[in-house]
């Protein structure tokens, strides 16, 4: 084990991520926009960083989980960005979910300075990255992969080499588009569920082991029946990422009627101050056409 690690941001994700890199025993180096979202991190072991530069230069595996293609070219390239401290044979792992050919211009970048980039999106939320049990797609050079394993093993349980760079975003827009109908499904089976005058905690439970079950449905359902609309995973980035599968999509000249739908709905919950909200609350933009609210007696109902 004698790669030093950085772990540039400490999101929801990022948190958990970097705590079983630190858990899995590497020498782990931390930098975060908000200083204070490291504190803990800190006190567990990690060694704080002034900049990404810094963190750099003292790191040979760099990995980044920020919120948009702006913002990893922002950590990568800014000012006091990776790239002013890097050494040639690094390797940056980048885990946010970002423009897929944006990824392929930032690891020509990278690869002109000796430094290798591999794409490494996520999927299984924050519980996911608190476990250690992400899904995790990556794209790139087949010796990085290699190289990168141990770092991707410490954060996830199932690691697909899915081909070059960019392929890891690609295959992560495939994950999204099943994520966004499955949100969607979800929303319009509760309604349903609510205008029929159903027990939800009974529907949940019935339907949870039969052929309709999925990943969303027992970890979001339950908070739906709940009104609980606090995040794994915020509207405002589920949102980005449906751009950027509408964008590809568009590029492809595929149509994807499903995603520009759900686009459109979670609009107008961000528009109504709901984007920091978790992506199951897709339900209330279903509910304020239906004049129903799920979970609530008829005569609660607004
Ligand atoms: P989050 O909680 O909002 O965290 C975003 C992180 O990015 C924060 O550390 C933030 O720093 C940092 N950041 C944003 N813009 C930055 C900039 N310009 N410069 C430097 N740092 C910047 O988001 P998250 O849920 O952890 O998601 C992170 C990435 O993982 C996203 O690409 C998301 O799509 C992806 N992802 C999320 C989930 C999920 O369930 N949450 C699942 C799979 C994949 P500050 O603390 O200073 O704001």
């Amino acid at each position: 084990m004698s790669e030093k690690a950085g772990f540039i941001g400490l999101g929801i994700m990022g948190q958990g991520m970097s705590r079983n890199l630190l858990q899995a025993g590497y020498d782990l180096t931390v930098w975060n926009r908000t200083a204070s979202k490291a504190t803990d991190l800190i006190r567990a072991g990690a060694r704080p960083a002034a900049t990404p530069a810094a963190l750099a230069a003292r790191c040979d595996v760099i990995i980044i989980c920020v919120s948009d293609t702006p913002d990893v070219e922002a950590v990568l390239f800014g000012e006091d960005g990776v790239i002013h401290g890097v050494g040639a044979g690094a390797l940056v792992i980048d885990c946010s979910t970002i423009s897929p050919i944006k990824t392929r211009e930032f690891a020509n970048r990278l690869a002109d300075r000796g430094v290798a980039m591999l794409d490494a999106p996520v999927s299984g939320g924050s519980e996911g990255a608190a476990k250690g049990t992400l899904s995790i797609m990556v794209g790139g050079d087949a010796a990085q992969v290699a190289r990168a394993m141990p770092f991707l093993q410490a954060m996830g349980k199932t690691i697909t080499h899915v081909g070059g760079n960019g392929a890891g975003q690609m295959v992560k827009l495939v994950n999204q588009i099943l994520v966004v109908n499955g949100m969607f499904a979800l929303g319009e089976a509760f309604l349903f569920a609510q205008a029929g005058g159903l027990d939800l905690e009974k529907t949940l439970q019935a339907v949870t082991g039969g052929a309709a079950g999925s990943w969303a449905l027992s970890n979001r359902g339950p908070q739906i029946i709940q009104r609980d609309w606090r995040p794994g995973f915020m509207i405002d980035l589920q949102q980005k990422d449906v751009r950027l599968i509408l964008e590809a999509a568009d590029e492809l000249g595929v149509p994807l009627f499903g995603c520009s739908t759900v686009f459109h709905l979670y609009r107008t919950l961000q528009s109504r101050g709901c984007g920091a909200e978790g992506n199951h609350a897709l339900i209330k933009a279903l509910e304020h056409l239906a004049g129903i609210e799920v979970g609530r007696a008829p005569e609660d109902t607004e």
